[in-house]
């Protein structure tokens, strides 16, 4: 039997295929990522009424079958298209890599309504206005842990303690080293990690969603999480996330 669904969605990407269709890859608070094929997406406006665009928010209704990986798009409601973002590379950067990340680094989670506020978040902070790649730094860190994905950055993942001054990132380790422990390592490459950014991640986790939008990255700060995140995520899944790759070529000033 074939259920039928409604639910709010993020858009995070669409394919074209043939002459008119158009596969969709959402995000549900409830289901997590759907993909979906959306008939004649090109062709009849009414059904999806230019819906279909990557970071929107929009009322969903589709079909799933058991057994098979595609579902079928019904139809598609916009809700929120936020135009602003598009409207600046830098926080249409910082969009494309949140959405990059939920599509690659999302595993089976127990945290899908959290992550899905997140990104919805972000996006209305982008939308607003708010300094793009600091907001990237906090809901990336915040992404990635409700993912499933999320580094330890509390204590070293050798010796336990919690470092007071300077720490690395290990991304073989899926967290910090303390200074003590710096000759464990074999080779890898580490990451700096002043503890100042420390305190940001650790802040960027732990807030209540609402205050992310107060938190700010200072530029060294975004570096070090922007680079040791990149680092992380290409050992993850054996190669950059495009969007994380593009972000060196964006003037942020
Ligand atoms: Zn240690």
């Amino acid at each position: 039997m074939a259920s039928l669904i409604k639910t709010l969605a993020l858009i995070l990407k669409t394919r074209d295929i043939g002459e008119a269709d158009r596969v969709v890859v959402f995000l549900t608070p409830a289901a997590g990522q759907v993909t979906a094929l959306a008939k004649h997406a090109r062709k009849s406006r009414r059904r999806y009424l230019n819906c279909l665009e990557p970071c929107s928010l929009v009322q969903v209704l589709y079909r799933e079958k058991p057994q098979q990986e595609l579902a079928y798009l019904e139809s598609g409601e916009l809700v929120e298209a936020f135009p602003e973002v598009r409207q600046k590379l830098t926080s249409l950067a910082a969009a494309a890599c949140l959405s990059e990340s939920a599509l690659e680094l999302v595993g089976a989670t127990d945290n899908l309504e959290e992550l899905f506020a997140a990104l919805q978040s972000a996006l209305r902070l982008l939308a607003a206005g708010l300094p793009s790649r600091s907001l990237l730094c906090s809901h990336l860190v915040r992404v990635l842990a409700l993912g499933g994905y999320g580094p330890r950055w509390q204590a070293c993942q050798i010796c336990g303690q919690t470092p007071a001054g300077l720490a690395w990132f290990s991304p073989q380790q899926g967290g910090i080293l303390c200074p003590n422990c710096l000759n464990q390592n074999r080779g890898e490459r580490l990451y700096l990690l002043h503890p100042g950014t420390r305190k940001l991640v650790l802040a960027a986790l732990n807030l209540p969603l609402q205050n992310l939008a107060r938190l700010r990255f200072p530029a060294l700060a975004q570096t070090e999480t922007l680079t040791l995140l990149r680092g992380f995520i290409r050992f993850i899944l054996g190669k950059d996330l495009n969007t994380l790759a593009f972000l060196d070529k964006v003037d942020w000033s």
